[in-house]
């Protein structure tokens, strides 16, 4: 048996307004990520790092921002392609691991509906998928505080 670990990261700036959307679920916040589909950094860094541990480039190159058809979509959508994509690849998903840096929402409340979420998407149990939620300490490093920064690892084997 073989395993290999992917890495994947993503950055969205928290606007008023629009929903809050991470990790495949709504949270409970005026903000929330700004982008061409819906913005949920949570999905995103998870599938870049689905896709990196299966070396089938990225998330970008595959669902181009600059194409309609990905505009204004639901990332649980594209995620579950990804998953798709990297089962037909031979790879099955053994565990995925994230940190959410974000001055926005809270993560802790909302953490076991998004394992779960997440563990759906992904065909694990909730056990296999940790989400922990980190803030900024007051530095202000994203956009004065109104940015969400994922980082997410997952290991695969085949
Ligand atoms: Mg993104």
């Amino acid at each position: 048996m073989s395993v290999r670990v992917g890495l994947g990261f993503d950055v969205h700036r928290l606007v008023e307004g629009r929903p809050c959307v991470l990790g495949g679920i709504v949270l409970p916040h005026p903000s929330g990520p700004l982008g061409h589909s819906d913005g949920d950094a949570v999905l995103h860094a998870i599938a870049d790092a689905l896709l990196g541990a299966a070396g089938l480039d990225d998330l970008g190159t595959l669902y181009s921002d600059k194409d309609p058809r990905w505009k204004g979509a639901n990332s649980a959508e594209l995620f579950a392609d990804v998953v798709r994509r990297v089962r037909a690849a031979g790879w099955k998903p053994v565990n995925v691991d994230v940190v959410i840096a974000t001055e926005g929402p809270r993560i802790a409340p909302q953490r076991a509906a998004m394992r779960a979420r997440i563990a759906e998407l992904v065909g694990l149990a909730a056990d296999a998928v940790n989400v922990k939620g980190k803030s900024l300490e007051g530095l202000g490093a994203l956009a004065g505080g109104t940015g969400v920064a994922v980082q997410a690892v997952c290991l695969v084997e085949r």
